[in-house]
């Protein structure tokens, strides 16, 4: 029996990508090959921009209502899917079941919010700006958008965009990661069955060479890009020389504060979950743990965080007793071991090795990865500033809250940062003065619901509006501003 080939999805059919080129999709968990993704090329592409450029002029006439009825129908769906959507997450990109489930109510909550754009998307106006004479603004939708897509959350990402933007009555192409693209399958699935017009939405499977086309295509309005601040940086760099509307969100380092007031045995689960949660495979992951106070209170949190850290079961995440699955890929977990390694080299003192493995159930080590904490780690520190993005904590110390500050400060990155104390003096302080795009006061992951944009500064985002929220609806209209009067 043959393994599975995935197909594009164009012009409302399933298609059979122009290409000899494939990838092995494989369930780390389980080190079993689940399928085989096409690395399309330009006539995949070309199609898929043929398809959405023909579908508009009458997609754009539909009423907003009446786009808004196709979403209706897609969540209902997604309902009735729920558990079947979050297994296919959980095994191919390796996150437990319950991360999984918590990224499909996240996927359907933007597709409820751009449900709404009958209201999100009016205008408005003034009468009598002079005697007589009436000024409105009314926001329409621009052509053709696109998502180049990141693996982490596979199912999730598209849907910061894709439901905002066909709503507004633009028309979509979907790049899914060659890594993750089986997620994206199964909302093609859906959204086939709920009948849109052919070609309002598209999916072509590829990499960098299908990114890149989009991003040079005539016929594309603007792109909305998840990945890290390299490819990011490049995106929106190459979308400024071809003109288009571009929303780049990028990497990430984000720390956490601990205050001496904070109550560290009320905050741990949290914590636990912002540092290990998706193996740390989040552009909202704890990365620094940044501890104010004394030695006393240092070596309280140290050992309090260890401790924890250590108790996390991990192994293949479809088991529901597992509270961290595998890391998605072997070269991903090369990689991470290299920061470990970098970071003893460097002097930092590794408190807890999660390459020495202890795993739930009889599964294949490729890819698996126990918690690591490093403590003593000084921003001079490799680990200290790059992404790592894996299961690797960093332990960092500071004299007193103005100097945590200018530490988050000197990290380029600014995607989210935490802190966890009593004291709403300093907490203001924090909210006020720091630069990262989604702040946590005694909250671990700030993870913006669909009805807020998603932040991120410096090198954690490029562009001017924001994915999700009010600002996603702006970055998929245009204004036009109405003057009138009446002899
Ligand atoms: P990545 O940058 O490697 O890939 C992202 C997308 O870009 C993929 O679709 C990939 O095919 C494409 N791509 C890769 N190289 C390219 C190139 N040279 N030219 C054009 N396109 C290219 O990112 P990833 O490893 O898939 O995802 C992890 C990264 O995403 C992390 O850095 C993480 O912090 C970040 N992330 C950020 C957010 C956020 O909202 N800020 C959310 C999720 C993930």
């Amino acid at each position: 029996m043959g393994v599975k080939r995935l197909e594009n999805y164009i012009n409302g059919e399933w298609v059979e990508a122009r290409t000899d080129e494939y990838v092995e999709i494989i369930n780390p968990a389980r080190m079993e090959l689940l399928c085989e993704c096409p690395m399309s090329g330009k006539a995949d592409l070309d199609a898929a921009v043929e398809a959405a450029v023909e579908a508009y002029p009458e997609w754009r006439n539909t009423p907003p209502v009446a786009r808004a009825r196709y979403l209706h129908r897609l969540i209902e769906l997604m309902e009735e899917r729920f558990n079947d959507l979050s297994v296919v997450q959980t095994r191919e990109h390796g996150k437990t079941i319950d991360e999984s489930r918590g990224e499909t109510r996240r996927g359907i909550e933007m597709v409820e919010v751009a449900s709404g754009i009958p209201t999100t998307m009016q205008g408005f106006n003034l009468e009598d700006i002079a005697h007589g004479i009436d000024e409105y603004a009314i926001y329409q939708p621009l052509g053709v958008f696109c998502c180049i897509a990141p693996f982490n959350f596979p199912f999730m990402v598209p849907l910061w965009f894709l439901p905002f933007a066909i709503a507004t009555g633009n028309t979509f192409i979907v790049k899914p990661s060659p890594r993750t693209p089986m997620s994206q399958c199964e909302l093609f699935e859906m959204l086939d069955e709920v009948g849109l017009p052919p070609g309002v939405v598209n999916m072509v499977h590829g990499g960098a060479e299908i990114a890149n086309g989009l991003m040079e295509h005539p016929d594309i309005k603007g792109v909305t890009f998840v990945g890290s601040t390299p490819v990011g940086r490049h995106v929106y760099k190459k979308c400024g020389e071809t003109g288009k509307r571009v929303i780049a969100q990028a990497g990430a380092k984000n720390f956490i504060v601990i205050m001496p007031d904070a109550e560290i045995d009320k905050a741990m689960v949290s914590l636990m979950s912002s540092f290990f949660g998706n193996s740390g495979q989040r552009c909202l992951s704890g990365a620094n743990l940044l501890v104010v106070g004394d030695d006393r209170r240092y070596r309280e949190v140290v050992d309090k965080f260890v401790e924890a850290a250590k108790a996390i079961r991990v192994g293949d995440g479809l088991d529901e007793s597992v509270q961290m699955g595998p890391v998605q890929n072997v070269e991903s977990k090369k990689r991470i071991m290299g920061m470990i390694e970098k970071g003893i080299e460097e002097g930092a003192k590794l408190r807890l090795d999660g390459r020495k493995l202890n795993l739930v159930g009889d599964v294949p080590e490729d890819c698996f990865l126990n918690p690591s904490v490093f403590e003593d780690v000084t921003l001079e520190m490799t680990i200290a500033r790059e992404e790592i993005f894996g299961p690797v904590a960093s332990i960092l110390r500071a004299g007193d809250l103005d100097e945590a500050i200018e530490m988050i400060h000197e990290v380029p990155y600014g995607n989210a940062a935490s802190i966890f104390t009593n004291n709403g003096k300093w907490a203001r302080q924090f909210q006020h003065d720091v630069v990262a795009g989604n702040i946590g006061i005694n909250v671990g992951i700030v993870a913006p619901m669909a009805f807020f944009p998603f932040g991120g500064m410096k090198d954690s985002f490029f562009g001017v509006l924001h994915g999700q929220g009010r600002d996603v609806v702006r970055f998929f209209t245009e204004s036009k501003i109405v003057i009138q009067r009446w002899f």
